[in-house]
């Protein structure tokens, strides 16, 4: 046994994999490279949360199974600063890695589709066993719990934003890189579209709902999150982008991005965001989510349903 495979399975006694020891193995690590962060993610409001909720045993409505959550001691001063709930991006479920803000989708996606075919799904898993029937989805997170469950399911389309490779490029069987400013699918494509913390990425956002409006069938959803403050009449800006050149408004905001690794974030929406949607061609609810069966509270998540031409 070498010396790596010692230290390896010293670290797997020591912090086992999908524990919250090893949450707080990472988040020290990163504090370490990081100091100016200690305080805001080792504080009152982060140990308190880590305590009330460890043993929290929930039925996650991504995969199904019965966990407890992982906490990762979110920086909270980051958090306050975009607009986001303390708990919204961590209590990840054990098993799928689905945060909150992912469970709420989920929990938008499966109510929508009880409405719309009568059938209740506990769980997307459930779903992708099942199918989507006819309905075509198409889901802007080809990294999520979500779309891992539901990648190989007819009907069901992923994208990502590539800048350098082809538009509308199929990079591989049913995952194509897609630019959401101008999409390279043919009106009346889809039954659903989702996006999560994507919109506020898009420099254009309200041309990115124009697109997904054209590319939904009529009585189609658009079920999305994004940073959005209920307190705020108009879009909190970050950048400026009135003309062809960015101009940062405060020090730019990057959000975590698997493929890049930090992605500038433009804006955080206000209230406004709902009659623009409305302008477009959307009937618009705002839904705070709250079922403490599947660890989701202060759930945030828009149905925008195309209204008939
Ligand atoms: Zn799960």
């Amino acid at each position: 046994m070498t010396i790596e495979m010692i230290f390896q399975n010293f670290l797997q006694w020591a912090l086992p994999m999908n524990s919250n020891r090893r949450m707080i193995g990472r988040m020290l690590k990163q504090v370490s490279q990081m100091p100016a962060t200690v305080t805001s993610r080792i504080n009152y409001v982060n140990v308190a949360n880590f305590l009330r909720y460890r043993n929290r045993a929930f039925i996650c409505p991504i995969c199904s199974c019965r966990s407890t959550p992982l906490y990762d001691f979110p920086d909270i001063k980051l958090r306050r600063e975009h607009k986001i709930g303390v708990l919204r991006e961590t209590l990840q479920c054990r098993e799928c890695f689905g945060s909150l803000r992912q469970r709420s989708l989920a929990i938008a996606l499966l109510d929508y589709l009880h409405d719309k075919t009568g059938i209740r799904h506990d769980s997307i898993a459930t779903l992708a066993d099942v199918g989507l029937g006819d309905l075509r989805l198409l889901d802007t997170d080809n990294f999520s719990a979500i779309s891992s469950f539901l990648k190989n399911v007819p009907g069901y389309t992923r994208c990502s934003y590539l800048p350098d490779r082809i538009w509308g490029s199929e990079i591989e069987p049913g995952y194509y890189n897609i630019n959401l400013e101008r999409i390279d699918f043919v009106d009346r494509s889809f039954d659903i579209v989702l996006t999560s913390d994507v919109m506020e990425h898009v420099r254009n956002s309200d041309v990115a709902h124009t697109e997904i409006n054209r590319i939904l069938k009529s009585g189609g959803a658009y079920i999305f999150n994004v940073p959005y403050d209920e307190h705020s009449e108009r879009d909190i800006l970050l950048v400026d982008t009135s003309t062809n050149e960015d101009r940062y408004l405060c020090s730019p905001q990057y959000h975590g991005d698997p493929l890049t690794g930090g992605i500038i974030a433009y804006r955080v929406f206000g209230r406004d965001l709902i009659a623009r949607l409305s302008s477009v061609g959307f009937e618009v609810s705002f839904h705070r989510i709250e079922k403490p069966g599947n660890l989701v509270t202060d759930g945030d998540v828009f149905v925008a349903i195309k209204r008939a031409a």
